[in-house]
C-alpha cells in the first residue's frame, strides 16, 4: 500500500468523502471530476494497481457494490449507465489504484463519454 496514493487514503478515510455505499472491502464515492451528474467511483479498501492486480475472488463482490451503486443512480432519475475500467496509463488510467466508473446517463444529458465509439 502506497503512503502517497489518494485511493488508499480515502479508503482510509483520511481525506473525507460522501461515500455513497461501503461494502466489506469496496467504498464507492462521488467522482471528483464528473462525466455526468452522479458519476461514482468504487475502489478496492486495499490498494490494487489494476483490474489484472484485483484478485478474482472479490469479483462477485465487486459486481454487487456495482449494482447496489447503479440502483441508487437509477432511483435517482438515471435511465441507464455506463462502465467503464482504464488499466494502464495508455488506457487513460490517472491513479494507478484500480478504480470502476459509474457514470448514469439521462435522456438528453450530454456526457464526456460516447457510445458507440465514433472513429
Ligand atoms: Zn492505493
Amino acid at each position: 500500500m502506497s503512503e502517497e496514493c489518494i485511493f488508499c487514503k480515502i479508503a482510509r478515510k483520511e481525506i473525507e468523502i460522501e461515500v455513497i455505499f461501503e461494502s466489506d472491502n469496496f467504498v464507492a464515492f462521488p467522482d471528483a471530476n464528473p462525466c455526468s451528474k452522479g458519476h461514482t467511483l468504487i475502489i478496492p479498501k486495499k490498494h490494487f494497481v489494476n483490474y489484472l492486480d484485483l484478485p478474482a475472488v472479490l469479483g462477485s463482490e465487486l459486481l454487487d457494490v456495482i449494482k447496489k451503486v447503479a440502483e441508487i443512480q437509477l432511483r435517482e432519475g438515471a435511465e441507464g449507465f455506463n462502465i467503464i475500467v482504464n488499466n494502464g496509463k495508455e488506457a487513460g488510467q490517472v491513479v494507478m489504484h484500480s478504480h470502476t466508473h459509474l457514470i448514469p446517463r439521462r435522456k438528453g444529458e450530454k456526457a464526456r463519454v460516447s457510445f458507440p465509439c465514433a472513429n
